[in-house]
């Protein structure tokens, strides 16, 4: 693949509804945009996911940019690639920041299956072509307020849905939806709001036939997830404390979870996702791919991954109109009857909508190859 331009975009969009979780709220979304050219005259396109504040993890969109723009890019630049697998040796000299090589090794990916007339879900090694779509529903100030937000989402025909939860917002909310809703798919995520000393109130949700619990304790945890797993009944999901395939092998030796989340995000990319992927399904760990709040690119990325044979749970990936009230995709990601269906086209499937994105960009830079 020979690249010889690279655009970055500070693009800022408003969310429809604020998101609360156990570590904020989000009402609006600062995130990069990275577009890669090649001397073919394609591009390939993907979004970085962090935020604006290191809530979630240590990256912002400005750390994304600084890395990518000062460190990223050049090793990229420094010698052509045959295939966008090699890249996780090629950034290996940066230490973390996950979400920044993410964010340009999707838009490789994305270049190489348009280079290579397949879509980026085969050149995955993809087997769907159509996904399951669950839905996420961030902490709401009543037990009425959320009710009502999952009674419209089943009505809707998503296929499972997700409950943020913290202490006090917790077994009572999930006993009134199971009450109401009593085999509906359920799961709650706590992104690390409980700790050991918590434990009765985790143990209690067992009877509640919870799909699994998301990230029960701290970000950077899988030995006491090993302690709290071994004494619940519902399994443990993993989200913040994976990386790497190589936490995946700890966290699977340790007994720390049953099921991993996904997210190409905070994993450094597509190629570490599907290593992921392949770990998991030789030691029979189902997955599923978590959701940051993507805009449309984003969110076609992890469509294309989930389209892989392990990934035998609904996502968090939900239809465009659930968060924007305009996307920068066309045509923008639908769900129907629970399902999202694989476009067709090559790479990415959708069409970057450049209006909508010169719209709502702020910034942008245009870097040259000089090879
Ligand atoms: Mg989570």
């Amino acid at each position: 693949m020979e690249i010889n331009r690279i655009i970055l975009r500070h693009l800022k969009m408003d969310l429809l509804h604020p998101f609360t979780t156990s570590t904020g709220t989000e009402a609006d979304k600062d995130f990069v945009l990275v577009e890669v050219q090649s001397k073919s005259g394609l591009s390939g396109w993907a979004e970085s996911v962090a935020i604006f504040s290191p809530l979630y993890n240590e990256e912002t969109f400005k750390t994304n940019w600084h890395i990518i723009d000062d460190f990223l890019i050049p090793l990229l630049l420094q010698a052509p690639i045959n295939h966008p697998d090699e890249l996780i040796e090629r950034f290996s000299s940066v230490r973390g920041n996950y979400m920044a090589k993410a964010a340009l090794e999707g838009a490789v990916w994305d270049l190489y299956a348009k280079e290579n007339k397949m879509s980026l879900s085969k050149a995955l090694g993809g087997t769907k072509d159509k996904i399951e779509v669950g839905i996420s529903i961030g902490i709401q100030e009543s037990e009425k307020a959320l009710l009502k937000q999952v009674e419209s989402y089943v009505s809707q025909g998503y296929k499972r849905i997700k409950i943020k939860i913290k202490p006090g917002f917790d077994y009572e909310l999930l006993q009134a939806v199971r009450k109401e809703f009593p085999t509906i798919p359920m799961m709650a995520d706590a992104n690390s709001a409980y700790s050991l000393h918590n434990i009765d109130r985790l143990k209690a949700l067992d009877e509640l036939n919870l799909m699994m619990i998301e990230q029960p304790l701290a970000h950077d945890d899988i030995i006491d997830h090993a302690e709290l797993q071994a004494q619940l009944k519902t399994p443990i999901c993993l989200d913040e404390s994976i990386h790497t395939v190589e936490d995946v092998r700890k966290a699977i030796q340790l007994g720390s979870c049953k099921i991993i989340n996904i997210k190409i995000g905070r994993v450094g990319g597509l190629s570490e996702s599907k290593r992921i992927h392949d770990l998991c399904a030789k030691h029979d760990v189902p997955v599923w791919c978590g959701g940051m709040l993507e805009a449309g690119i984003g969110r076609a990325h992890n469509i294309a991954i989930t389209t892989l044979p392990n990934f035998t749970l609904p996502g968090d990936t939900a239809a465009s109109s659930r968060y924007w009230a305009e996307d920068i995709i066309t045509p923008e990601v639908e769900v129907k009857d629970g399902y999202i269906y694989l476009p067709e086209g090559f790479g990415i499937g959708y069409e970057p909508n450049l209006d909508n994105i010169n719209k709502f960009t702020l910034e942008s830079k245009i870097i040259n190859s000089i090879i």
